[in-house]
């Protein structure tokens, strides 16, 4: 388009009001049906959005606080503190757990390398991207607004948008490649099927069906969970 032509544009439009339209806002039509050109374009299945601190189905917290997704970020958007579980009441299986956890998203260019580097799943990306932010503080989400809630779901924020059913179908997210790199893991997906719902896999292997648990003083490797003690008899 010349000079001319986009002032040209510019007298045509002029007079005609605002013209700046709500994004997709789902406004209701006369039938009650949202029109087909304000709905929101299914999100593609990949799609990396916001991340979420995930749980397994017991309630407790995935993350160790281990601070591998913080190493990996290139953006340095991540800021992770590790602290010891209360034996008692632990927050996550194992020593520590996330005590601190942060991520700025004025930096997060969404690459997923943290999602691939933490050992235990508990940090994954959604598909929710619509969100803004009027202050710095907003746009760095805390521990409290990354964790899933009781049922496995991601917190609504207020600044986001998303609409009923959305936060149902936030995930259908998997590693990019295998661990090993063996191309018959490809589209497998490792562990929860859906965010939150973390299917944390049996204790094996740790004595037979009936078997009575092991004596307190001829065990002293003090393990009670997690997938490495496959092989512990
Ligand atoms: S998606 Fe990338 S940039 Fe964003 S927090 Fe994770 S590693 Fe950092
Ligand atoms: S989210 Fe994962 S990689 Fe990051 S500190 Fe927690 S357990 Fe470690």
């Amino acid at each position: 388009m010349g000079y001319f032509e986009g002032f040209a544009v510019t007298l045509k439009k002029w007079g005609e009001g605002v013209t700046t339209k709500e994004y997709r806002a789902g406004k209701l039509d006369s039938k009650g049906e949202i029109s087909p050109k304000d709905q929101k374009a299914p999100k593609p299945e990949r799609a990396h959005g916001r991340h979420v601190l995930n749980r397994y189905e017991d309630g407790m917290e995935k993350c160790i606080g281990c601070e591998l997704c913080a190493g990996v970020c290139p953006a340095k958007c991540i800021y992770v503190r590790g602290a010891d579980n209360q034996p008692e009441d632990p927050t996550s299986p194992g020593e520590r757990f996330g005590f601190v956890y942060e991520i700025n998203y004025l930096r997060c260019i969404h690459c997923d390398l943290c999602v691939e580097a933490c050992p235990t799943q508990a940090i994954t990306e959604t598909k929710l991207f619509e969100f803004s932010f009027t202050n710095r503080e907003d746009a760095i989400y805390t521990k409290a607004e990354l964790l899933v809630d009781n049922d496995g779901l991601p917190q609504h924020l207020p600044w986001e948008d998303w609409r009923p059913g959305e936060d149902e179908f936030t995930s259908g997210w998997m590693r990019a490649t295998a661990s090993s790199g063996k191309v018959q893991y490809e589209n497998t997906v490792g562990w929860s099927g859906e965010l939150g719902y973390g299917v944390r896999a049996p204790e094996m292997g740790q004595r037979h069906p009936g078997e009575s648990p092991p004596d307190a003083d001829t065990d002293q490797s003090g393990a009670t969970s997690g997938e490495d003690q496959g092989s512990h008899h």
